[in-house]
């Protein structure tokens, strides 16, 4: 049993009150964490590390990243291990996505820091340099279904641009966090830089978003939720970047190369148990190729390797969308059924003959489950990709038409031909209720900072 703790000021502490980690895997209790309500301490041990860790050289803390890099790097296949436990994800999963990224944030932004130049605008008669201060304290909140894969996202660049963090993990996959935090404190990362916080989200993930002295806000999580965070945030004139909820499709052109795009579509169907914002959800596939890749699609599902979703209560609602869709008219061509043992397994499931509008098809579900259409035209395949209130991702997969089409397609990512493809220097994030403003390299860089504009008057 493992007791998670808060980490405030360089040292492990707990609250009165505790609650169970449960295992997706089998229901059973894997850890107990502290149900912090107030993050008074957390915000005072932050503020005052923040002028020791500010006034570093830049290269200074890129050396810091890199020391953090070391260390999880060094501990890879417990961070994996730890990782498979909380989320029920197949240990390849946790190793190759969620542990190996982890280790790439902080590397990527230690090295991505090491590039940055001054910007410089002359004048005729002057000269504008720009300063990048830190925000101050910040607060970093994330989800459960990529832990720490998208909580170091956020640390790494906060950390890189001088500020200090107030950072909650999900409640339901507080493990890596904590881990993280251990190696920190083991490698001497000094005190109150790094904050992290335990509990519920309405709880202390509510008291971070309202605190006066928390300066910024970067939260991913549900469309709900971040309307929750902006309505608190906004009026306090914080900064904030909101990465939320998805619906995406993967769209099948008539000219696409099918050993590509079938192997490529299921992936972004079912990996981590379709629980990735990024992942495909819908399919759209033309007409005239429907059998043939629908054909190979089954048949390849039959060997795809999904652990379970991430709760009981999860599952209720992904098996509510499934019990919807057979009301809306579809019909299950796979899956749909609970296997008989302990645990929030949910077979992977394909669902046709639903209309592009239908509930089922243009709501987050955030399961195994997709919904499969039709099309004849290539402008009838965009307008079903932009058909919902989301607009986070998509992919396009096609032989010659593949940038046209993307470009037409209402979301912040779009792959051709791929799925998940990664350069942590281009900007990541979403349009329409999929979120607001980007993360990744300067796009990182520009929200953990403050821009001032220094103008010099020439002799
Ligand atoms: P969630 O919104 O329920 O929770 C996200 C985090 O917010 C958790 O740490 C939670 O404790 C906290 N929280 C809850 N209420 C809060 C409040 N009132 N104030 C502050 N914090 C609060 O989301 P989830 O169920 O953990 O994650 C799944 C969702 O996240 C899906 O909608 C998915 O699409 C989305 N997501 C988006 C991205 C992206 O990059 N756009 C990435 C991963 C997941």
């Amino acid at each position: 049993m493992i007791h998670v703790e808060n980490l405030i000021d360089g040292k492990f502490v707990n609250v009165e009150e505790n609650f169970d980690d449960i295992s997706p895997l089998d229901f059973s209790v894997i850890a107990t964490i502290p149900r912090t309500k107030n993050v008074d301490d957390a915000v005072t041990a932050a503020k005052n590390a923040l002028e020791g860790w500010s006034s570093l050289k830049l290269h200074q803390r890129c050396d810091w990243l890199d020391k953090i890099a070391d260390e999880l790097e060094n501990q890879i296949e417990e961070v994996a291990r730890l990782e498979a436990l909380d989320t029920g994800k197949p240990m390849e999963v946790a190793l190759n996505v969620d542990a190996s990224r982890s280790v790439n944030n902080f590397r990527f932004f230690a090295d991505f820091g090491r590039t940055l130049e001054s910007q410089e605008f002359k004048m005729d008669d002057a000269t504008n340099y720009v300063v990048r201060k830190p925000v101050g304290v910040v607060g970093l909140i994330s989800p459960w279904n990529l832990p720490l894969y998208l909580l170091s996202w956020k640390i790494a660049p906060a950390l890189l641009m001088g500020n200090t963090i107030i950072a909650k993990p999900s409640e339901i996959t507080p493990l890596t966090a904590h881990f993280l935090g251990k190696l920190c404190v083991k490698i001497g990362l000094p005190d109150g830089v790094l904050n992290i916080v335990h509990g519920y989200g309405p709880e202390v993930g509510q008291a971070i978003v309202e605190h006066s002295e928390i300066k910024a806000i970067s939260f991913t999580g549900g469309t709900s939720t971040g309307k929750i965070v902006a309505a608190t945030a906004a009026p306090m004139f914080k900064k904030l970047s909101l990465e939320l909820g998805g619906k995406n499709a993967s769209i099948v052109l008539d000219d696409a190369d099918l050993e590509i795009a079938v192997p490529g579509v299921l992936r972004s169907s079912f990996l981590n148990s379709g629980q990735i914002c990024l992942c495909g959800s819908r399919v759209l596939v033309h007409s005239s190729i429907y059998e043939e890749f629908m054909e190979k699609y089954l048949q390849d599902l039959k060997e795809f390797n999904i652990g379970p979703v991430i709760s009981e209560q999860h599952r209720s609602k992904v098996l509510s969308y499934i019990e919807l869709a057979k009301e809306e008219g579809g019909q299950i061509l796979a899956g749909g059924r609970v296997p008989d043992k302990a645990g929030a397994w949910i077979e992977a499931t394909v669902i046709t003959g639903l209309s592009h509008t239908s509930r089922t098809a243009t709501e987050e579900i955030f399961g195994p489950v997709v919904t499969v259409h039709k099309f004849d035209t290539d402008d009838e395949a965009i307008e079903m990709a932009n058909c919902t209130q989301y607009g986070l991702a998509g992919s396009v997969w096609s032989k010659h038409r593949g940038r046209e089409v993307a470009e037409k397609i209402e979301s912040g990512m779009v792959w051709v031909n791929t799925w998940l493809h990664r350069d942590l220097r281009v900007p990541f994030g979403g349009v329409k209720d999929s979120g607001v403003g980007r993360e990744g390299g300067m796009w990182s860089i520009g929200f953990f900072s403050e821009a001032v504009n220094i103008c010099v008057m020439e002799d």
